[in-house]
């Protein structure tokens, strides 16, 4: 495994496994076969509704704890101070531990500074050792990175050969942010897995596209959280670190680059009216 250096010290690998859509009755056996497969970091969310499952794979593989490496995101209803606070006292009872590796804002909505004071309380009191953001792009990345007191360590985008975002990266690496891919294969969409320079260049590796694009990722710096609900494919998207691009290669895929999301761009209103419609939705829920 390779890891990044986080702005404070900490160590994350930069291959982990993603558990979004992975549903409440499959999640703890894919949790307990991607640690088999030989994955340390795991990636969830309040929003997953799986955080009670990966707890108990975790302590069901009998790995020590300190060996894993667990992210877990705040969600939008959390938000503001005292919330935020609570969710993540929550968080850690789901989770099983006593202190979380990685923890997110999972949108740029909202009181979105009352929660980001909550984690710095929480990092300070080693709740959690590094704290970060997602989906935040480079207008509000500069912005809290700025004027909040403790700057966050880490942003998760979507990021993947059609959306490489170069420009938020070059803000990240200015603001001292690990970047960290979500979708790292945009979940195939555009037909991503079956695009002629990612088999071609596979073939001349003996490797996947699925392969291509995350040894790809890696080669950048970028982090990924690649998510199967299949052994076969956990094992083949770990499998990654035994070959290298060449600079021609890096540069082919570098081409492919589309420049806009394959989901939807948090910086469209309608978008923010659709997480509005959600965040009021689960509140009438609770
Ligand atoms: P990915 O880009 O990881 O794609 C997952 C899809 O690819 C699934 O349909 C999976 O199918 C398929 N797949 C996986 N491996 C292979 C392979 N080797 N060959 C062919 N198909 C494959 O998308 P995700 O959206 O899941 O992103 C990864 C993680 O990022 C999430 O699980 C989550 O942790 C995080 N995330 C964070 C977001 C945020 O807002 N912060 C938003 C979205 C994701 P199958 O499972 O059937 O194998």
């Amino acid at each position: 495994m390779e890891y990044v250096k986080l702005s404070n010290g900490v160590s994350m690998p930069i291959l982990g496994y993603g558990v979004y859509q992975v549903t409440k009755e499959e999640c703890e056996r894919c949790v307990l076969d991607a640690l088999k497969a030989g994955y340390r970091s795991i990636d969830t969310a309040q929003a997953y509704f799986n955080e009670e499952e990966v707890g108990t794979a975790i302590e069901k593989s009998g790995i020590p704890r300190e060996e894993i490496f667990l992210t877990s995101k705040v969600w939008v209803e959390h938000y503001g101070y005292e919330e935020c606070r609570k969710s993540v006292e929550e968080s850690l009872k789901k989770l099983r531990t006593g202190y979380i590796d990685l923890m997110l804002l999972h949108q740029p909505f909202a009181d979105y500074y009352g929660a980001w004071r909550a984690l710095e309380e929480l990092y300070e009191e080693g709740k959690l050792r590094a704290v970060g953001i997602s989906n935040f792009y480079p207008d509000r990345l500069v912005d809290l990175a700025s004027f909040a007191r403790i700057r966050p360590m880490v942003n998760q985008v979507e990021t993947h050969p059609y959306n490489q975002q170069i420009l938020a990266k070059e803000y990240m690496d200015k603001y001292g942010v690990q970047i960290e891919a979500w979708a790292p294969f945009g979940e195939g969409r555009g037909g991503l897995f079956e695009d002629a320079v990612l088999t071609e260049t596979g073939a001349k590796y003996g490797k996947t596209a699925a392969q291509i694009m995350l040894r790809w990722h890696i080669q950048r710096g970028v982090v990924v959280i690649p998510k199967s609900v299949h052994y076969e494919r956990m094992e083949e998207n770990f499998n990654v670190f035994d070959f290298t691009l060449s600079r021609e290669d890096m540069e082919r895929i570098k081409a492919l680059d589309k420049k806009e999301s394959a989901f939807f761009s948090h910086q469209d209103p309608a978008t923010v009216e659709w997480f509005v419609q959600m965040v009021e939705e689960r509140k009438k829920n609770r």
